[in-house]
Parts: C-alpha cells; sequence; structure tokens
C-alpha cells in the first residue's frame, strides 16, 4: 500500500520577503503535516510562523524548496484555486475577518462567491454554524458577539469551504479567556470529526491539547514531537 498523503509537505523551503534580507524568514524548512492530525506550531516572535501559515496555502511562494498541498505544488499557478480550497486560513483579529452585517451571511460569503446553488450553500451555513456552535446565534449582528464568538464565525466561514486543513494563526491572541475556550473546543471538536488542524500559538496549554508539537526558531524547526516530550524538554524552549 502507498503511504498516506501529507495535506501539507514543505521540502526544504527558504523564504525572503525581501530579496536583499541577509536572514530568511524560513530557512530550510521541511515538514509533513498528516491528513487527520491536530499540530501546534510554536515559537517566539519573529520566528517564521506567520510565514509558515501564508505559504501553507499559497499566499505567499517559496524563493527555494517546494510546498505541496495534498500533493499539489503551490507554486504552479494552475493549483492556486485548487490549494487555497484545500487550506483555510484564520487570523488573529476576527474583526478583520467578518465582511457582513448578519452572522449568516458572513458565513455565506465564501460558498456565494463559489457560485454553488443556493440549497447547497443553505445546507453548507447551517452546518458550518453548527460545527462552531453558533446556529442558535445565525441571525445575530457580529458586532453584537462577543471576540470568541466572531473568531467561531471566521472559523465557520472557512468550514462552508470545505476545507481539508484549517490553519489559524494565533486565533485566541486577541480573545478573554472564555473565548479562548471556546475556540479551542471548536478546534478540538472539528478535530475529531476529521479536520486536520494546524494551530500556531503561544500558549503552551494551547499547544497542549495537539497530537504533535513543532517549535520554530529563527526560520527553523527546532523540536517536533508529542506535547510530552516538547514540554519536558528545556532546552528546546
Ligand atoms: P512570527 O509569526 O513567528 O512572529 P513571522 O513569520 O511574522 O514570525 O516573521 C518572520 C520574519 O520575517 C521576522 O524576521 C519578521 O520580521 C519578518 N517579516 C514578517 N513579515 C514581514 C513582511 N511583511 N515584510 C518583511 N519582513 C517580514
Ligand atoms: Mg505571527
Amino acid at each position: 500500500m502507498s503511504p498516506k498523503r501529507p495535506i501539507i509537505s514543505f521540502q526544504e523551503v527558504t523564504f525572503r520577503y525581501d530579496r536583499d534580507d541577509p536572514v530568511p524568514a524560513l530557512e530550510s524548512f521541511s515538514v509533513d503535516i498528516d491528513k487527520g492530525s491536530f499540530v501546534a506550531v510554536i515559537g517566539s516572535n519573529g520566528s517564521g510562523k506567520s510565514t509558515f501559515a501564508k505559504l501553507s496555502n499559497g499566499i505567499s511562494l517559496p524563493d527555494s524548496g517546494k510546498v505541496f498541498v495534498d500533493g499539489l505544488d503551490t507554486s504552479d499557478e494552475n493549483n492556486d484555486i485548487a490549494v487555497r480550497r484545500k487550506i483555510g486560513l484564520v487570523f488573529q483579529d476576527p474583526d478583520n475577518q467578518i465582511v457582513s452585517s448578519i452572522v449568516e451571511d458572513d458565513v455565506a460569503f465564501g460558498p456565494e462567491n463559489l457560485g454553488l446553488p443556493i440549497e447547497e450553500i443553505r445546507e453548507r451555513v447551517d452546518y458550518a454554524l453548527k460545527a462552531v456552535g453558533m446556529y442558535d446565534l445565525r441571525f445575530k449582528e457580529p458586532s453584537m458577539l462577543s471576540g470568541g464568538q466572531k473568531q467561531r464565525i471566521a472559523i465557520a466561514g472557512m468550514i462552508a469551504m470545505r476545507p481539508d486543513c484549517l490553519v489559524l494563526d494565533e486565533p485566541t491572541a486577541m480573545l478573554d479567556p472564555k473565548g479562548r475556550k471556546e475556540v479551542l473546543q471548536t478546534l478540538t471538536e472539528l478535530n475529531r470529526g476529521g479536520m486536520t488542524v494546524v494551530l500556531i500559538t503561544h500558549f503552551m496549554q494551547e499547544a497542549c491539547l495537539a497530537d504533535r508539537v513543532i517549535v520554530i526558531n529563527n526560520a527553523r524547526i527546532v523540536s517536533d514531537g508529542s506535547p510530552e516530550t516538547i514540554f519536558s524538554d528545556r532546552d528546546s524552549l
């Protein structure tokens, strides 16, 4: 049997924001993210975490090396649309990710842009809202919601696009403890349902929920293992 193809594969990736930068934002960066896994990515400010997120769905492309999404080379422009649909990116600030004045319209925004039939949009929106526990609030104005609720709406908007994998770049950084808990619980449930989750975070308690922790430092992976191994290895932190 052939081995299962990773959903995200970085192969010796080097990336600079500016051609003249002496130090790359990612350097000789190689990693495979398995389908169905829950991976936490941690590392100090400026270590390259957000750069990793942007390369994982083709927003940025490697200078050298390759990024594959479900076997598709992100540098091949014929793969652009497929790559972006397979990897849903969620960012730190929920307010920047909300575009509509009614919760369910916001979640419908992506599927509407795909030009899907109305019944399918309805079905996807309801499914996504239920998956993040926001179905009962579907007629609310997003501006009336808490940070944690807004971030769950942003996640629902991604789920409605039926991605294979969610990559979340510090999605709880701006939330209060209650909001953080809601988002983490949502991610854990989505992962149990089969969604691959890559959670970039600076909270160790959050990283412990993952089944694998990757530590980035100075543009490179310095540790990679179970939370138990990583957090007992003081040197890597
Ligand atoms: P992290 O998310 O871990 O804080 P980043 O991936 O944002 O790290 O940044 C990695 C490196 O790339 C840092 O040195 C940072 O200063 C640099 N960098 C990030 N974004 C940009 C940008 N838009 N333009 C130039 N340099 C950037
Ligand atoms: Mg960052």
